[in-house]
C-alpha cells in the first residue's frame, strides 16, 4: 500500500499514520518530523527550513523533494509506505509523479478548522521521537512524558495559536487542491473526523478496506 494523508494540520494524519504503519507494516515517512530532527541536528536542511517551520510556512518545494526522494530510496520502503504531510502543493505532487513515486490512495481526514484550532492548543509533542499527544484526547500515560521513547513532551513552536492560524490558511490555499488533484486520477478517498481516534481510524479502515 503506498498510500498519502491529506488533511489540515492537526487532523490526526500523524496519530493515525502511526496506527496504519503498525497494521500495514510499513514506515510512514512525515517530513514534518524529518524537518524537525535536521532543525535539531543543525543540519544544512534544517538550517534552510527553520524559518519557514517556525513561522507556519511551507518550506520550499526543491527541499521536500529532494528529502522524499532519498527517503523513499531506502530499502525499508519497497513494500509501501505511508506518506504523513507530503506532498503539500501541487508542484510537489508532480514532481513525485514524475520521479515514478507511486500512489494508491490519498485519504483525506476532514476536519473543520474551529476543531483544529481548538486540539492544536493540547497536543504535545516528543523533542526525541516526535510522538504526538494531546492533554485531553490521547494523553501521555506519565504526564511531559513520551510513552515511546520517554522523551521530554513539549509544545510544538509552530502550535502557537497565531501560527496555527496561518498553517490553516496556507492548507486551504495550497494543499487542499490536491484533493482535486488525486480525485482526478481516481485515487482520493475521504474520511469524515470522528470523534475519537479508534473510531476514526475505523472510519479510515472501512474507507480503504484495509
Ligand atoms: P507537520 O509536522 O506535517 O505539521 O509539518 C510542520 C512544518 O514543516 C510545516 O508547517 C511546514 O513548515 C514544514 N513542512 C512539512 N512537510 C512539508 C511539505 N511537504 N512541504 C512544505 N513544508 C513542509
Amino acid at each position: 500500500m503506498k498510500l498519502i494523508l491529506l488533511g489540515a494540520p492537526g487532523a490526526g494524519k500523524g496519530t493515525q499514520a502511526e496506527i496504519l504503519s503498525k497494521l500495514l507494516s510499513i514506515p510512514t515517512i512525515s517530513t514534518g518530523n524529518i524537518l524537525r530532527a535536521a532543525m535539531k541536528n543543525g543540519t544544512p536542511v534544517g538550517l534552510k527550513a527553520k524559518e519557514y517551520v517556525e513561522a507556519g510556512q511551507l518550506v520550499p518545494d526543491d527541499v521536500i523533494i529532494g528529502i522524499i526522494r532519498e527517503r523513499l530510496a531506502e530499502p525499508d520502503c519497497a513494500n509501501g509506505y505511508i506518506l504523513d504531510g507530503v506532498p503539500r502543493t501541487i508542484p510537489q505532487a508532480e514532481a513525485m509523479e514524475q520521479l515514478g513515486i507511486e500512489v494508491d490512495k490519498a485519504l483525506s481526514i476532514e476536519v473543520e478548522d474551529e476543531v483544529i484550532v481548538e486540539r492544536m492548543g493540547g497536543r504535545r509533542t516528543c523533542k526525541a521521537c516526535g510522538g504526538t499527544f494531546h492533554i485531553k484526547n490521547n494523553p501521555p500515560k506519565k504526564e511531559g512524558i513520551c510513552d515511546f521513547c520517554g522523551g521530554e513532551l513539549s509544545i510544538r513552536k509552530d502550535d502557537a495559536p497565531e501560527t496555527v492560524k496561518a498553517r490553516l490558511v496556507t492548507y486551504h490555499r495550497e494543499t487542499e487542491p490536491l484533493k482535486a488533484f488525486y480525485e482526478a486520477r481516481g485515487r482520493l478517498v475521504t474520511v469524515e473526523n470522528q470523534p475519537g481516534i479508534d473510531a476514526t481510524t475505523a472510519a479510515i479502515r472501512k474507507a480503504l478496506e484495509i
